[in-house]
């Protein structure tokens, strides 16, 4: 995974070991830099802010002979980028519900995301993992607009014995996620997973429909899913919701496919959001939290 992103910033850092530090040589060293970062997937304003960042840091450096030049940078690096990553935060989804269920109240989570990313499976996988951590949790088909779309997330709830609020196709989805939510609170379910329609012709429409939801049910957490494959996409998208109705997580799906790895930096470091979990494959229990230290440490090789 994210061998790309890898190596761009390994290029910064090894460019700077073999020769003393010029102004030029710093200028082409960041131009570099920039395009590895955009090749891998950065997004450009990331990128460029980034790299702006980078020469900031490095243009007062004066490096001793002693010293390793690739090292300084290094550490530049990973203290810039240690920073959005702890900015954005972490969170503990179990610990979060396990403390409302305390008060008898279910813990709401909306998810978000256009279609083909993989939001439902998305869905099947947390509904899993909280499952396993021995809270209930019940699901609420929110896309009524796709066709397929319910029957899909019944299938995922059936395999793992979960039960669908639902309602016919048309319905208004902000009054599904209200059933979901009074079906829980009825039920004592510690957790209410809202999946959500994701059409991507219709941007406005959809961003309303999501916001009306929000509105509505109140949730908890609100988490968007991305496809990492599509980088850029993954990045405008994030930006998209974030600004229309704003989201608490990320998680990235198909990150056992990605080489390039710039989504998940790019989306942290555009919204200021934190990534929850990485999506690694088809099957429920292919979710795993994401850790930014190890992800800092493995780009940086630290
Ligand atoms: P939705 O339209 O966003 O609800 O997307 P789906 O949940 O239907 O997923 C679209 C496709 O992506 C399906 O074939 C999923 O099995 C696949 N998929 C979802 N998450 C992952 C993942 O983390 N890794 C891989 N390799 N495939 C995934």
């Amino acid at each position: 995974m994210f061998d790309r992103l890898r190596q761009a910033f390994s290029t910064v850092t090894s460019a700077i070991k073999e020769k003393e530090l010029t102004s030029k040589d710093l200028d082409d060293v960041a131009f570099n830099f920039q395009l590895s970062l955009i090749e891998s997937d950065v997004g450009q304003s990331v990128a460029e802010a980034l790299t702006t960042e980078v020469q900031k840091s490095l243009s007062g450096i004066k490096v001793e002979r002693s010293v390793d030049p690739g090292e300084v940078v290094g550490e530049r690096l990973a203290t810039l980028l240690g920073a959005a990553f702890a900015k954005a935060g972490t969170v503990d989804l179990v610990a979060n519900i396990r403390e409302k269920s305390k008060g008898g109240e279910p813990y709401v989570i909306l998810f978000l995301g256009i279609n083909g990313t993989g939001k439902t499976t998305t869905v099947a996988k947390v509904a899993n993992r909280l499952k396993k951590e021995g809270l209930s949790v019940v699901c609420a088909a929110g896309d009524t607009h796709r066709p397929g779309a319910i029957e899909q997330l019944t299938e995922h709830a059936d395999r793992l014995s979960l039960k669908v609020v639902a309602q016919r196709y048309g319905a208004d989805p902000a009054a599904v996620g209200r059933d979901g939510v009074l079906y829980a609170k009825s039920h004592h379910v510690d957790c209410l997973l809202i999946d959500t329609a994701g059409r991507m012709q219709t941007n406005q429409n959809l961003m309303e429909e999501m916001a009306k939801i929000a509105r509505v049910v109140k949730p908890d957490f609100k988490i968007f899913v991305a496809d990492a494959l599509t980088g850029n996409d993954a990045v405008s998208q994030a930006e998209l919701f974030n600004g229309h109705v704003g989201f608490d997580g990320a998680v990235l799906t198909k990150a056992d496919a990605d080489v390039r790895g710039g989504a998940a930096l790019s989306i942290v470091y555009s919204t200021g959001k934190p990534v929850i979990y990485l999506g690694v494959g088809q099957g429920y229990d292919d979710l795993v939290p994401f850790d930014s230290k190890s992800f800092l440490g493995s780009l940086l090789e630290r």
